[in-house]
């Protein structure tokens, strides 16, 4: 079988490593790939958000099985155009995306699904918008409608922070188009678990839990970044309750999309708000979360392109997904200055010897090859990710093998996977 993946990022390179392992598959493109992806998979020079021409390509040569790692490519109706070209695609079609790339549609199918989430109102003019805050104390968040590239949200603490991000969105227009439409809900309590899910547009089973680290700080200090960690599973979303949040976030909306008539194929991820054993859905995503995925793939025991397969052709069955026991624990090595600016080009030594250790898997993120040698070219930009027999011992493994590594100016979070071990 041939696949092509679809993005550039550590998410992809995982997707690349764990299908490369299955039997059944024959070559993988990856469009357009990283550093990494290189080594496996052939990299092809096509932008994620090119829909017609990977659509094209995909056509051209024989591809049987698109997936596709990131949103936007999602949103822009990249299954549709795969679709018209008689090519299964792990992912939904545009419709469906909109759960993540609109979230006012994401508010309105929780709120005709019962699914729990924070009380907001979606605004289309600044005045309106302006007149809600006056009935709303802070804290609130406020979220432009569309994409933003993870920028679009503010939690205001203050009407003043609450103004000046209405301001930036509908007024400013810093998002464009993404900000015209805001969304401003009620600022929830607790602590954030990623609940995924396998969907086949009827069958909905949940993969293992994990946890993310949004902000760059130790602590969980500073502006959000796309998330510098991520271990599995996660204690605060614990194995025996993935049904009941299944039943919860997830299989309601795989339904309304099939009653829609966009029946949901891939992964549906629910952001959750965790407080005393209550959950509400912060967010939806329409794919694999980057960083989560690097430490649920390091621990999926089952074929990984059976499973996707599965997915598009309607037959997912939950026996199918089978874990390893052990923990993993990713550590994202970003370059100095993300998510701000920062410096490229910086060559990178030492992952070979990273990966002499047992256990432990470096997927690029932000890397290319140049001239033979593997050099930075993004803000995060590798995913260090170690399997343990405990989280303890998986954290300590991926630090043992970020130290072995070295480009100038690297930056990690020290703490990834301490909110798991308190618990
Ligand atoms: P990303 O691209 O990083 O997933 P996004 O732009 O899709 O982000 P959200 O995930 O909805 O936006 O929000 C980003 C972050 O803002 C969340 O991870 C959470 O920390 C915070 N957040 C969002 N909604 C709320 C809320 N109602 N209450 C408290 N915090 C919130």
């Amino acid at each position: 079988m041939k696949i092509m993946i679809v993005g550039s990022g550590g998410r992809e390179h995982a997707l690349a490593w764990k299908l490369a392992q299955s039997p059944t598959v024959d070559e993988i493109f990856v469009a357009p790939g990283n550093g990494g992806t290189a080594a496996i998979a052939e990299n092809i020079a096509i932008p994620d958000s090119h829909v017609p021409a990977l659509a094209r390509f995909a056509k051209e040569r024989g591809v049987d099985l698109a997936v596709v790692g990131p949103e936007v490519p999602l949103v822009l109706g990249l299954s549709n155009a795969m679709a018209k070209q008689g090519i299964p695609c792990f992912g939904p079609d545009a419709y469906a995306a909109q759960l993540e790339g609109s979230k006012s549609f994401a508010k309105l199918v929780m709120e005709q699904t019962g699914v729990p989430t924070a009380r907001s109102g979606t605004f289309d003019d600044y005045e309106s918008a302006k007149a809600y805050l006056d009935d709303h104390p802070v804290p609130v968040v406020i979220k432009a409608d569309g994409l933003a590239a993870g920028k679009g949200v503010t939690v205001a603490r203050t009407r003043e922070e609450a103004e000046k991000a209405l301001d930036m969105c509908m007024r400013k227009q810093s998002f464009g188009m993404a900000g015209e439409r805001v969304v401003i809900e009620e600022a929830l309590e607790g602590e954030e678990a990623s609940f995924l899910a396998l969907c086949d547009g009827e069958t909905v089973v949940p993969l293992a839990s994990s946890q993310d680290h949004k902000p760059i700080g130790e602590g969980d200090t500073g502006p959000n970044t796309g998330g510098m960690g991520a271990y599995s599973p996660a204690p605060i979303l614990p194995e025996s309750e993935l049904e009941k949040v299944c039943d919860l976030v997830a299989r309601p909306i795989v339904r309304a999309m099939a009653a829609s008539g966009h029946p949901f194929k891939g992964v549906l991820y629910a952001g959750l708000m965790v407080k005393d054993g209550a959950y509400k859905v912060l967010e939806y995503n329409v794919r694999f979360g980057d960083p989560e995925c690097q430490p649920l793939l390091a621990r999926l025991d089952s074929d990984l392109a059976e499973l996707m397969l599965a997915c598009v052709e309607g037959r997912l069955d939950p026996s199918m997904i089978r874990w390893k026991p052990q923990s993993s624990c990713c550590v994202v090595m970003a370059s100095r200055g993300y998510p701000g600016s920062y410096a490229t080009g910086k060559v990178i030594e030492g992952i070979e010897k990273a990966e002499d250790l047992e256990g432990v898997t470096v997927f690029h993120a932000g890397t290319r090859l140049e001239a033979g040698r593997i050099v930075t070219s993004g803000g995060r930009v590798l995913g260090v990710t170690a399997l343990g027999d405990d989280l303890k011992s998986a954290q300590t493994l991926a630090y043992q093998a970020v130290d072995r590594i070295s480009f100038e100016g690297s930056y990690v979070r020290r703490d990834i996977g301490d909110k798991g071990l308190a618990r």
